[in-house]
């Protein structure tokens, strides 16, 4: 499959460093951010780049050439006057050959393409779109979906976003060559032409919801940021009940609060390695009235502080409150942290400097599971608990590695540590 890259962006809110380089070579942890791009396309499996090329386009040519020196095959389809990102596209519909990717050469991204893919196939879609939670949907382009995962609407971020939702649009596409019989101008911005006219039209478009990391470096600020993430260590994100402690269901007292054989040694290995360890644990007995948030705060400080006591290096513990269907009041909705959402852990990468590709998440439900996989992060199902039973519908979710306990996960977390 061949990787379209837009590498024609002026990078105006970068100058004066973009006075003389083009965007894509602003380097980005001491490396052009485009290189980063043409290794995460080589680690995905495509062995063709097509670079679209506008501003600047001869430095993007003498550094790169035709990437033999890089190890992939580079074309370069050029612009002789600004075509906006769709006419862009448009315009190097001669190197497609079948089912290509789009994405924007200003992206740090480590989404597992060939996931993506499958999904895109799966869904039998003529596109497929990255959507994210986005920090500020107010002036964002945002895309609905449905259950199904089908974009069902789109707002630009010029429109009126009472409840337009918070999924942002993230700059990668995967799309089927009809797509062209849908880009009837020359000159065009991709997502405010192209999007609307797809959802109207009788072909599937896939939003795909994935938190793996992909930002932009087009501000001094992201650029740092997205350096602050690369640099991070990872974290080891735990589910709770039936992991650390017996799941007796609606724990919320602290004489319940059992824990499994063996959880002592496994906080203490954790902790002697010094890895960042935090609880993310859904704890609707909140939302469902069985206790008040005050009486769950008494047991969330005795909890943490029983595991500190005995050995456990416990950063924090997150806890969503909140049930879809049986939350009373506030607490009822559709919130973005209830595992198998990955809010929780998102929170935890605000609070602290974390990378996602470098952290694990452990879990007795096929939920905590995907949610690590929403982030990125490698995935241990242990045997206590549900074993995997519980806690989501969907069945295809295929953790990294089994572990019989939280003892045996741990081992396996540092024997993998560096690979
Ligand atoms: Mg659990
Ligand atoms: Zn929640």
């Amino acid at each position: 499959m061949k990787l379209m890259i837009n590498v024609g962006g002026k990078g105006k809110r970068l100058m004066p460093l973009t006075k003389n380089i083009p965007k894509p070579l602003v380097k980005l942890n001491g490396k052009p951010v485009l290189e980063h791009l043409v290794e995460w396309a080589k680690e995905s499996g495509i062995t063709e780049v097509v670079f679209l090329t506008g501003h600047l386009a001869d430095k993007i040519k003498n550094h790169f050439g035709d990437g033999s020196k890089f190890g992939i095959k580079i074309e370069y389809s050029n612009e002789d006057m600004p075509l906006g990102s769709g006419g862009a596209i448009k315009n190097a519909r001669k190197f497609v050959n079948g089912t290509f990717a789009y994405i924007s050469g200003d992206l740090y991204t480590e989404v597992n393409l060939k996931k993506m893919i499958q999904s895109h196939k799966n869904k039998n879609a003529i596109m497929s779109v990255l959507l994210h939670k986005s920090n500020h949907p107010q002036d964002s382009d945002i895309l609905q979906i449905n259950d199904n995962e089908e974009v069902v609407k789109f707002i630009s971020k010029h429109d009126d976003h009472t409840g337009a939702g918070e999924m942002g649009n993230a700059g990668l596409a995967i799309m089927e060559p009809e797509v062209f019989d849908y880009m009837k101008e020359d000159v065009f911005t991709f997502e405010t032409y192209l999007y609307p006219k797809l959802i109207n039209s009788d072909k599937f478009v896939h939003g795909y919801v994935s938190e793996e990391y992909t930002r932009d470096i087009g501000t001094f600020e992201r650029l740092l940021k997205t350096e602050k993430y690369m640099n991070a260590e990872g974290a080891i994100f735990l589910d709770r009940d039936g992991v650390i402690n017996k799941d007796k269901g609606f724990t919320h007292k602290f004489k319940d609060f059992e824990l499994y054989p063996k959880v002592k040694e496994a906080l203490r290995k954790l902790a002697k390695a010094n890895k960042r360890t935090i609880i993310v644990s859904n704890a609707p007995v909140v939302g469902r009235g069985i206790c008040t948030e005050d009486e769950f705060r008494i047991f969330h400080y005795k909890y943490i502080n029983y595991l500190r006591e005995i050995g456990g290096k416990i950063d924090r513990a997150y806890h969503c409150f909140h049930h879809p269907y049986k939350g009373k009041g506030k607490y009822k909705k559709f919130c973005y942290c209830r595992k198998p959402k990955p809010g929780m852990l998102l929170q935890a990468a605000e609070d602290f400097p974390i990378n996602f590709k470098k952290s694990w998440m452990v879990g007795d439900k096929r939920s905590d599971i995907k949610a690590g996989q929403m982030v990125g992060a490698r995935t241990i199902l242990v045997k206590t608990g549900e074993n995997g039973k519980g806690g989501s519908t969907e069945i295809d979710i295929k953790p990294d590695f089994t572990a019989e306990n939280l003892n045996e996960a741990v081992d396996i977390i540092l024997e993998n540590l560096n690979n």
